[in-house]
């Protein structure tokens, strides 16, 4: 019987859990692997693929899944390319047959795309609860292949720098007070830094803010950014592209500070500020410690 191999990036974390799940669906048994030797701080890509790609071809794989993470569908694009297959991306379903169709995840969650899949074997990573996770109960670890090169290993992980952020993360926070191009500059963030310390919360920002390089991307909202879902997001001077909204829709609360009463933020705002936030970001923090000291 042919066999799904399923990449494990870490057995204890759900989006593995759930590739396994779902490559259940598949119908061919499911074989879980974790790789053991360049994953973890290690984390060199093409090594890993390069091992998957022989796995694969050894066992007569069916199919390839991994985790829909970053690293998960870093691989597994690098194996459709060694392939020169297709591969599906954050599928939150399948169905086998000729060709195979998925459903998957774009645009950072505003939208699901049916698409065929052609080729094999069949290479997927699964969408974050798409299905529920279950503990993996077979788990094999192999070795990285004894074939990969050097420059296989030329990118890869050299050191992780943990982010220098003083008080509560993005991701954790209750309140994110974030700033967009409206900011005007680096230095304009300390009003945005200033609210947010008085409502105990964290600063975010724009794509925008991070290609000009006033804020790191650590502080990016957004597709390609950090996810919130704080209990009231303040978004001052965004101007609510798709790629931002799909990293701040999760905010229970949105307030939108912008001059322009046109501007799509509003759309998704529960609050509106049409004005300018280089006042009414620091109107609201006096009103804050005015109320505070009486
Ligand atoms: C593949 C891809 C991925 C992307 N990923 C992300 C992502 O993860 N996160 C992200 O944010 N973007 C992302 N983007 C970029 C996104 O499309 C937008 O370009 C970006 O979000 C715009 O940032 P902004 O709202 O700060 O700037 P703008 O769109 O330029 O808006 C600035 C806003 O500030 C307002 N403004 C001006 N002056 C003031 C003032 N004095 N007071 C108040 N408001 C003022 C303006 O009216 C305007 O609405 C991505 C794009 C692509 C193609």
């Amino acid at each position: 019987m042919a066999a799904a191999l399923v990449y494990v990036e870490d057995p204890a974390d759900e989006l593995s859990q759930q590739a396994v799940v779902m490559a259940g669906a598949l119908g061919d048994e499911v074989q879980a692997v974790a790789i053991d030797g360049a994953g973890g701080t290690a984390f060199a890509p093409a090594v890993l693929a390069q091992t998957l790609v022989e796995l694969a071809a050894a066992r007569g794989a069916s199919a390839v899944v991994a985790p829909g993470s970053e690293r998960g569908n870093e691989i597994l694009a690098r194996v459709a390319a060694k392939l020169d297959l297709p591969m599906a991306a954050n599928c939150v379903s399948v169905t086998v047959g000729e060709p195979t169709t998925v459903t998957r995840v774009r645009w950072g969650g505003s939208l699901l795309e049916q698409a065929e899949v052609h080729g094999a074997p069949l290479l997927m990573t699964s969408a974050a609860h798409a299905v529920a996770a279950a503990p993996i109960a077979a788990l094999e670890t192999v070795p990285v292949t004894a074939s990969t090169s050097e420059l296989d290993r030329a990118v890869r992980v050299i050191e992780q720098i943990p982010t220098a952020s003083a008080g509560v993360s993005l991701t954790d926070a209750d309140v994110v007070v974030s700033g967009g191009r409206g900011v005007g500059s680096a230095e304009g963030f300390s009003i945005i830094e200033e609210l947010a310390e008085l409502l105990g919360g964290a600063v975010g920002c724009s794509r925008a803010v991070t290609s000009a390089g006033w804020r790191p991307h650590t502080d990016q909202v957004g597709q390609t950014g950090t996810k919130v879902s704080p209990e009231i997001y303040i978004a001052c001077g965004i101007s609510g592209a798709t790629q931002h909204m799909a990293g701040c829709k999760g905010a229970k609360r949105l307030l939108a500070i912008n001059p322009d009463g046109e501007a799509s933020i509003f759309a998704g705002a529960d609050y509106a500020v049409i004005g300018d936030l280089h006042e009414v970001v620091p109107a609201i923090s006096a009103e804050i410690r005015k109320a505070r000291a009486s």
